[in-house]
């Protein structure tokens, strides 16, 4: 299906610059969202999020402050001007977001992972014309995440956008989230009108991961970030490591490089060619590869000889990984290459033996 898709133009603010979203995981107390709500605008922000409903992954956590928060984030808009967003995840959610007169909504990360959920959340959106945020799903699942954007547009949600928040895994290393940054390219690669924000804080789970996070994305092309932005971080009653005071994130902000896809795609063309050139190259090389590989195979199967030669396959990997090591490229990925090209050079091989 198609995304029937407009632009998230939010007056007052410049549709060519990276759209960014700052403010606390949860809302806490009144005093908390105020303090946070007005250093952000005194640097300049103009989208400010805050958690309302909060999903955890166990009972007993602070599940969010609920409906009575809606009012400081209304008192936040009035005293500041700025936009406001939250989460939502359920069809009374949606109802007394709206009428708290929140300006953007967003689907969080477990919710957009649960079609039921997801279609609750669009029928009550029926009818209403809101900027909607969908955080791609915990599992590195894009099908999913797409899904989630058409049922919303099809309940009429056109300016719709998307949030990287990174992808679960069971063994966690550097980033609390994986980023898997293959899964958002390949996203702006299928729907390229779609807006797609990163949220570093999500996936670092540490602070000193949001600057080089936000640079991935500029440098990748993202629309905008989400990051949280907490008065008193250390203190903050969920996510209390990945979120930064306001004036660290203007920090980060203001030593963000962005690039500008115009000049950079003219300038690219010559480039791209060079690289059209090379794929072509390796497309006929690997032809020829598997053309002797099947005559191989005829071998094999003349001299009644097994497919695998375990031997064979460590040299070839050991050889390529070192030559690749030193032609300045990782010996890993060599080697990663090395293994899919074998891989499929045995399939060709039992094809003929299997003749
Ligand atoms: C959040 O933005 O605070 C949040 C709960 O995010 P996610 O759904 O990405 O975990
Ligand atoms: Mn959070």
């Amino acid at each position: 299906m198609e995304l029937n898709l407009k632009p998230i133009t939010l007056p007052g603010i410049d549709p060519n610059a990276p759209l960014v979203i700052a403010g606390p995981c949860s809302a806490e107390t009144e005093e908390q969202v105020m303090n946070t709500a007005h250093e952000l605008a005194a640097k300049g922000t103009r989208i400010f999020r805050a958690g309302i409903w909060k999903p955890r992954t166990k009972p007993g956590g602070f599940e969010g402050i609920g409906v009575e928060g809606l009012r400081w984030i209304q008192r936040v808009k009035e005293e500041t001007g700025m936009y406001t967003a939250t989460e939502v995840a359920t069809a009374k959610h949606v109802e007394a977001a709206l009428e708290a007169g929140i300006d953007l909504l967003w689907v969080g990360a477990r919710t957009s992972a649960n079609p039921f959920a997801v279609q609750e959340l669009a029928d009550s959106l029926k009818g209403v014309d809101i900027p909607v945020l969908v955080k791609n799903p915990v599992n590195p699942d894009l099908e999913l995440w797409i899904g989630a954007m058409e049922r919303l547009n099809q309940a009429g949600i056109c300016r719709l956008g998307a949030i990287h928040r990174g992808f679960s895994s069971y063994d966690k290393k550097i980033y609390r989230n994986l980023p898997q940054w293959h899964i958002p390219i390949e996203l702006r690669r299928r729907i390229p009108a779609l807006p797609i924000l990163c949220d570093p804080s999500h996936i670092g789970g540490k602070r000193e991961l949001i600057a080089p996070l936000c640079q991935q994305a500029m440098d990748l092309g993202f629309d905008g970030l989400i990051i949280e932005s907490h008065c008193n971080p250390d203190q903050a009653w969920s996510d209390a490591s990945q979120q930064v005071t306001p004036a660290v994130l203007d920090y980060i902000l203001n030593l963000l490089v962005i690039r500008k896809e115009k000049q950079t795609t003219e300038n690219l063309h010559e480039l791209r060619s060079q690289i059209d050139e090379c794929d072509n190259s390796l497309i006929e090389v690997l032809s020829k590869r598997m053309r002797v590989a099947r005559e191989i195979g005829t071998y094999k199967k003349e001299h009644n000889m097994p497919i695998l030669q375990t031997g064979r396959y460590n040299e070839i990997l050991d050889k390529r990984g070192a030559q690749g090591a030193l032609c300045g490229m990782d010996a890993a990925f060599i080697k990663k290459v090395f293994e899919a090209i074998h891989e499929e050079s045995v399939r060709q091989q039992m094809e003929i033996i299997n003749k």
